[in-house]
């Protein structure tokens, strides 16, 4: 579906006690932290700090669950309802209509937090180059504050 390294970042470290309490997804709710751009009672969305293309976002459950099976229908439908509409915001802000969506599940895919979060990366033609296969790096033209502060304006569902 999509290349491997998309998803192996270099300086992550696996957390221990990733579990709800110290979630540090469940903080970032909590504390209504600035890097979410969307949020309602069932499902919320963030920049990534830690971004592979510019415009990198996440779509999480408000609930603290680990695999989409544990989201209820209504939550299930409404998480596909935002992703479209985060994709109409991103396809319009970014000028693209490609993108790499996905879920990392289990220790073994690489997913660094339990807490289910879909990754939504906007890509362009040619955006990843021989550097950022080969070295595990990117260069981006934003700061995640710049991602937030760009998709916050075009996004005009309210974000409660
Ligand atoms: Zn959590």
């Amino acid at each position: 579906m999509y290349p491997n390294y998309l998803f192996r970042r270099p300086g992550y470290t696996r957390r221990p006690g990733n579990s709800e309490g110290k979630c540090k997804f469940c903080q970032l709710l909590k504390e209504n932290n600035w890097s979410i751009i969307f949020k309602n009672e069932k499902v919320f969305s963030v920049v990534n700090l830690h971004p592979y293309n510019e415009g990198h976002i996440l779509l999480l459950p408000v609930r603290h669950v680990n695999d989409p099976r544990e989201l209820s229908e209504d939550e299930s439908i409404e998480f596909y309802r935002v992703m479209n509409y985060l994709l109409d915001i991103l396809q319009k802000v970014y000028n693209t209509s490609s993108f790499n969506i996905g879920f990392n599940l289990g220790n073994a895919s690489g997913a660094t937090y339990q807490h289910l979060h879909l990754h939504i990366i906007p890509r362009w033609l040619g955006d990843s180059g021989f550097v950022e296969a080969t070295s595990m790096t990117k260069v981006l033209k934003e700061s995640p504050k710049e991602t937030r502060d760009k998709l916050l304006k075009a996004i005009k569902e309210v974000v409660k």
